[in-house]
């Protein structure tokens, strides 16, 4: 890695465009080593990126339990959990730096839970048979947002930081093959603008939402990597989304927002549902002998921690046999009367109450008193931006950093991976990796006047004008939600070719109808919420197309790819190494045209790929 001198650091202008736990990590750290940073987010403060939903944890191979935890195992896990998808060199990094970033925390001030002895506590989370997920209750992503925003602050009062919220970035400049900049809208008064830097990195979070219901921020979105993937970078592995087990279940036609019970809660809650089809009785009338604990039954060596994956799927299984439970039939009880008996509630209070009032709250129900109902629903993106060991997309100068690039987490993320991944970028890589590309390649100071910016901004205003001139007749929620339908039903929890290929259809007519009949309300010069969805669920459409071209072209299952006609015969994801040991990075290639599928082979020097197996 080359270095930029100390004193050169301040003329090189580095554009962070997020503020979440990656971006907010990554600009402070860039700033704080020195060079003249511009930051991004679509919010009013930095404070509000979605990741300060993360509940459960954030996980490190401290080995604070003494219970056999070490880098290698973090990282074997890692692997493995990832169903044999991702790079082994990024994972291992990964699992060396998760040490570090909770130092850097404890440092910051981040209130981590501690043990009566005063060491940070530990609990485990699934696809792990240690506890080494630390946590802040259940608000561990608030915390360490917190942290990283305390960091970003300091430097935007040094002057280094200069901070943009309530600014979309709307695309990405290239110049002479190398990124320059971005243009983005002013939310509040509607203005277009361009900036100039050296290098530029996306830090904007996952595109769960493209499914309408997720457990995603409403605001979450796909825009800045979509926009970039048309400018050259390439997307990889776009089909791999994660179904999360534990969310409260749908329960109407009109809502829009789905809500997670954080993973933690299966340390101490047992899944069930009643063995015979079609039992309607509450669950206090089930008697024990009447019960399936599926997990512990079919897994008996994980239980029910194993991971996401394998956890979703078994609870559709269940329900597809007519087994579920609640009014729909789709769901299954998350119990913790044992944990509660053995530990008392107090115990329980301690570990997770901010869940349970959550829980109540949302259904009128005490799980203290009756166990929870949950049901999957789509959670985390493990796709996104290619990027190379050094997090830099197939476009010299683009990084891309947290949920918002495809690394480390291969068909399936575990849980509390994505905080460690997001703050690993942010505070430690980024900031070498960037300083070496901005040290090996001179680039020229560049004014926004340069044609390739007044070309970008005449692309997003055309966009904008073309969105509220259509005038037609349905909201854009109404074929947000419609898409969303069409990709839970057929590129969702389980995917099958025909299923595939219908579903490419169907999206390409409603993409159609969109620009035919979509109403965007207002204008493009003020607060205009229609005209910012609008945008963003146009490149779902596109991006949706995508993720099912590679879900189509992806004939094995792996992780949360579970292609129905791959399967063992006990139903668990049946990989074809032989054919499908690469990451997908497709490359666009114009509005329509077919994009052309990279392979990168991946090679396994280490942690052999063999069956997994959680039994
Ligand atoms: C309910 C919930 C609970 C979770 N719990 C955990 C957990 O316990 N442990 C764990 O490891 N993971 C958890 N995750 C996953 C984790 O929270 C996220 O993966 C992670 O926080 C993403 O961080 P990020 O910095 O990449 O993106 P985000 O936090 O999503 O930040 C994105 C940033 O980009 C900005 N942005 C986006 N687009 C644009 C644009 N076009 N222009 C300008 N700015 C833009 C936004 O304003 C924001 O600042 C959870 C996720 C959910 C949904």
């Amino acid at each position: 890695m080359k270095l930029v001198n100390p004193a050169n650091k301040r003329k090189h202008t580095v554009i962070v465009v997020g503020s979440g736990l990656a971006g907010g990590a990554g600009a402070a750290t860039l700033a704080e080593l020195g060079y003249n940073v511009k930051c991004f987010c679509f919010q009013d403060s930095p404070r509000r990126a979605h990741s300060i939903a993360a509940q459960g944890g954030i996980n490190a191979a401290k080995n604070y339990q003494n219970d056999g935890d070490s880098v290698y195992r973090l990282f074997y896990d890692t692997v493995k959990g990832g169903d044999f998808r991702a790079r082994e060199s990024n994972v291992y990094r990964l699992a060396q730096i998760s040490v570090n970033i909770i130092d850097q925390c404890v440092a910051q001030g981040v209130p981590f839970a501690r043990e009566y002895g005063g060491l940070l506590s530990n609990r485990s989370f699934g696809g792990a048979q240690v506890s080494r997920t630390f946590y802040a209750r259940g608000q561990t992503g608030q915390q360490l947002l917190l942290g990283a925003y305390q960091a970003l602050e300091r430097q935007i009062d040094a002057g280094r930081v200069t901070m943009y919220p309530r600014t979309e970035m709307l695309d990405v400049v290239v110049v002479d093959g190398r990124a320059r900049g971005i243009v983005t809208r002013n939310l509040v008064t509607g203005a277009i603008e361009s900036h100039a830097a050296d290098a530029v990195v996306l830090a904007t979070g996952g595109y769960g939402n493209l499914y309408y219901l997720s457990t995603n921020a409403k605001g979450s979105n796909a825009t800045a990597i979509w926009r970039a993937y048309k400018k050259g970078a390439a997307f990889g592995n776009p089909c791999f989304t994660q179904i999360h087990p534990t969310c409260i279940p749908v329960s109407g036609d009109y809502q829009s927002k789905l809500t997670l019970m954080s993973e933690s809660l299966r340390n101490d809650g047992r899944v069930w549902v009643p063995k015979q089809k079609g039992d309607k009785r509450g669950p206090s009338q089930i008697p024990e002998g009447e019960r399936d604990y599926y997990l512990e039954r079919r897994y008996p060596s994980f239980g029910n921690l194993v991971p996401r994956d394998v956890a979703s799927r078994n609870a559709k299984a269940v329900c597809d046999e007519g087994r579920g439970v609640g009014e729909t039939g789709l769901a299954v009880y998350l119990d913790f009367a044992d944990a509660i008996q053995r530990l008392g509630a107090s115990t329980i209070r301690e570990r997770y109450s901010n869940l349970f009032d959550m829980y109540e709250r949302i259904t009128g129900e005490d799980p203290y008193k009756v166990p929870m109902r949950i049901y999957p629903a789509i959670h985390y993106t493990m796709g996104g931006l290619w990027v190379d060991y050094n997090l830099m997309t197939t476009i010299p100068g683009l990084f891309a950093a947290g949920e918002a690039n495809f690394s480390d987490h291969g068909a399936n993320r575990l849980g509390a991976s994505a905080l460690m991944q997001g703050l690993s970028d942010g505070y430690f890589i980024l900031p070498y990796t960037v300083g070496d590309y901005i040290a090996t390649n001179k680039t020229e100071q560049l004014s926004v006047t340069h044609p390739a910016f007044r070309q970008a901004e005449a692309c997003v205003q055309e966009m904008t004008k073309r969105l509220l001139s259509i005038n037609g007749k349905r909201t854009v929620d109404s074929f947000h939600r419609e898409l969303g339908k069409i990709m839970w039903d057929q590129c969702g929890m389980s995917r099958n070719a025909a299923g595939l290929e219908q579903a490419i259809e169907k999206i390409r007519e409603l993409r159609q109808e969109y620009w035919q009949d979509v109403k965007v309300l207002g204008s493009g010069e003020e607060l205009n919420q229609s005209l910012e969805k609008a945008g963003r669920v146009a490149d779902f459409f596109e991006l949706a197309e995508l993720i099912c071209l590679d879900a189509r072209q992806r004939d094995e299952s792996c992780g949360g790819h579970f292609r129905e006609e791959y399967q063992t015969a006990d139903g668990e994801a049946q990989r074809d190494d032989e054919h499908f040991s690469y990451a997908a990075a497709w490359e666009y290639q114009g509005q329509d045209a077919q994009p052309v599928l990279n392979k990168e082979p991946l090679e396994f020097e280490y942690v052999h790929p063999s069956q997994r197996s959680y039994k």
